[in-house]
């Protein structure tokens, strides 16, 4: 019998290691058909995400940035059956198809969208955390306020992880004043040269930008 082969590497990658189940498959496509833009992060960023959030035992995540629900997913099926996922999301739209999804996935007894700017919201949900995990991937000109409020809110041995940090293949370029990824310019910046943190980007998908929580913080 022949071996079973792959069109190319990164088809390889994502059938042997960041396989979709049928739910996580539809998300998306399902988002679109309701007029939702498809910028979730990718199938090897969502099985990351489930990694670190396992290899942390985390309990309380916090997400920045909902869209359908399928970073959530990954995000929230790595809690035990008490842990809790909160995110934060400014389009009332976004956060229905990201419940409704979540609930498909069977969590919503451990998930919560709420609804609003998350520079707000994430003052109301101080008294939650400390969180083990933090992940951002909201509005790219907040990433630098996103970092100030989990550098807060993140225990110590947590994560603090954020998405496109490629800045969409243009992080290392000169940008516009007004170019909302000079948040993520700053954002990688402070946290590769934080004490307090260990840093480091892995480049999956437009590319997570992990930072371990030290004690000195
Ligand atoms: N994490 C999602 C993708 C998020 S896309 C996934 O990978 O599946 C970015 C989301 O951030 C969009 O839904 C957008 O509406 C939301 N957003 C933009 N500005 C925001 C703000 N100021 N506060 C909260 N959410 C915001
Ligand atoms: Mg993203």
């Amino acid at each position: 019998m022949a071996e079973l082969t792959y069109p190319d590497l990164d088809t390889y990658r994502r059938e042997v290691f960041a396989r979709e189940d049928e739910l996580l498959k539809g998300v998306m496509p399902g988002a679109a058909s309701q007029g939702l833009p498809r910028i979730s992060i990718s199938p090897e960023s969502g099985k990351t995400l489930y990694l670190l959030a396992k290899a942390i035992g985390a309990r309380r995540i916090l997400e920045f940035g909902s869209l359908a629900g399928y970073s959530g997913i990954w995000l929230a099926r790595a809690l035990p059956v008490d842990g809790c996922f909160i995110s934060l999301e400014v389009d009332p739209k976004h956060a229905e198809v990201s419940r409704k999804n979540l609930a498909a996935a069977g969590l919503a007894d451990r998930t919560e969208v709420r609804v609003g700017e998350g520079a707000a919201l994430m003052r109301d949900v101080a008294d939650e955390g400390p969180f083990d995990l933090v992940f951002i991937d909201a509005d790219k000109e907040n990433y630098p306020v996103y970092l100030d409020y989990a550098l807060e809110n993140t225990r110590v041995g947590g994560l603090i992880v954020a998405d496109n940090a490629n800045g969409h293949g243009h992080v290392h370029e000169s940008l516009d004043a007004g170019d909302g990824r000079r948040g993520i310019q700053e954002y990688n910046r402070r946290v590769a040269g934080h004490p307090g943190l260990v840093s480091n980007v892995i480049p999956v998908g437009g590319w997570l930008a992990v930072s371990l929580v030290l004690e000195t913080v």
